[in-house]
């Protein structure tokens, strides 16, 4: 089945959407890419060829290569063009809403065989399906950022997902040069059911005044050989997302443990939401990042 997809939708231009769409193209797939922002989905391509010639300076990607992966990416603002696609993966905003709005845009315009998948980092995949006409053809793909550059995809079967989805995104996975591993369907799956509580705990002690943003990620880089501190982690993330899934597990667990630090709700209110808009909890819009309390 895996061998019938040729064509990849993917419904959100932002972080993850313009590098899952790369990592796609790069392994010879056509893709179109949608975003309801148009800003976003026209600065799509420039953003990617720059994150190609990064790829290519660092020896991971073959010049010629770089160029024909360019090709493969079509903007596309009208959602209902996607209707042409094999496979869908939707990565936009982490909301439930909104993702319940772009699966109902996209249904009257689908393929039978198409298959659809989110690549949420939170919610529920047997929710989001349900709301489809399709929950046995619906699963969740859940890439890790930067998407062209980490090994892992996570897989979810919702509770109707059937077999042969299942394989086809397993082979899929492998076909991009990636590793899948299986998750059951509860909040926030496994990477960030035990990453992003690590990541609301560092903002506690920040909020508690038990060390600077400084040494706070210091500690951990250098005391836990963390490739980057909770804070640091937490802008590279997003800090709505990071919100959004400590919702997601505060909400679909029950339990006081997994409450957001009322300080990354702060900074949300104040649409300071990390590297993605140049500020969180360090400033980017100078040469050096500057943490920002
Ligand atoms: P982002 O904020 O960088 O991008 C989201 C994009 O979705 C924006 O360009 C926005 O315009 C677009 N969008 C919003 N509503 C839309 C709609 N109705 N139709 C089309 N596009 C729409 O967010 P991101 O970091 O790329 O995260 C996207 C998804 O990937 C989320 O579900 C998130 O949980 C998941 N994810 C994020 C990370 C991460 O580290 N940031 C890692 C893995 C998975």
């Amino acid at each position: 089945m895996t061998n019938s997809i040729k064509l990849i939708g993917v419904v959100g231009a932002g972080q993850m959407g313009l590098g899952i769409a790369q990592v796609f193209a790069t392994s010879g797939f056509e893709v179109l890419l949608n975003d309801n922002n148009k800003i976003a989905l026209s600065n799509s391509s420039e953003v990617i060829k720059a994150n190609l010639k990064k790829a290519i300076n660092k020896g991971r990607l073959h010049e010629n290569d770089g160029i024909s992966s360019v090709k493969k990416i079509k903007s596309e603002f009208d959602i209902s063009q996607l209707g042409k696609c094999d496979l869908i993966i939707e990565a936009a905003t982490e909301d439930e809403k909104v993702k319940h709005g772009i699966f109902k845009d996209l249904i009257p315009h689908l393929q039978p065989h198409t298959i659809l998948t989110s690549n949420t980092s939170s919610i529920s995949i047997t929710r989001l399906a349900a709301r489809t006409d399709r929950p046995e053809k619906f699963m969740g793909c859940h890439f890790m950022k930067p998407a062209p550059v980490m090994q892992l995809v996570e897989l979810v079967r919702g509770i109707a997902t059937n077999e042969e989805t299942a394989n086809c995104l397993k082979d899929l996975v492998k076909k991009i040069g990636k590793i899948s591993t299986n998750s059951e369907d509860f909040p926030a799956f496994i990477v960030n059911r035990i990453l992003m509580p690590m990541i609301n705990e560092g903002i506690y002690a920040l909020y508690e005044g038990v060390g600077t943003v400084e040494s706070i990620d210091n500690s951990m880089r250098l005391g836990a050989n963390h490739p980057m501190g909770p804070l640091e982690l937490a802008d590279f993330i997003g800090l709505d997302t990071c919100l959004a899934i400590m919702n997601t597990l505060h909400d679909g667990l029950a339990d006081t443990k997994y409450r957001p630090c009322p300080l990354l709700v702060k900074y949300v209110e104040a649409n300071w939401l990390g590297r993605k808009n140049k500020i969180g909890f360090y400033n980017y819009k100078g040469e050096k990042p500057v943490p920002t309390r």
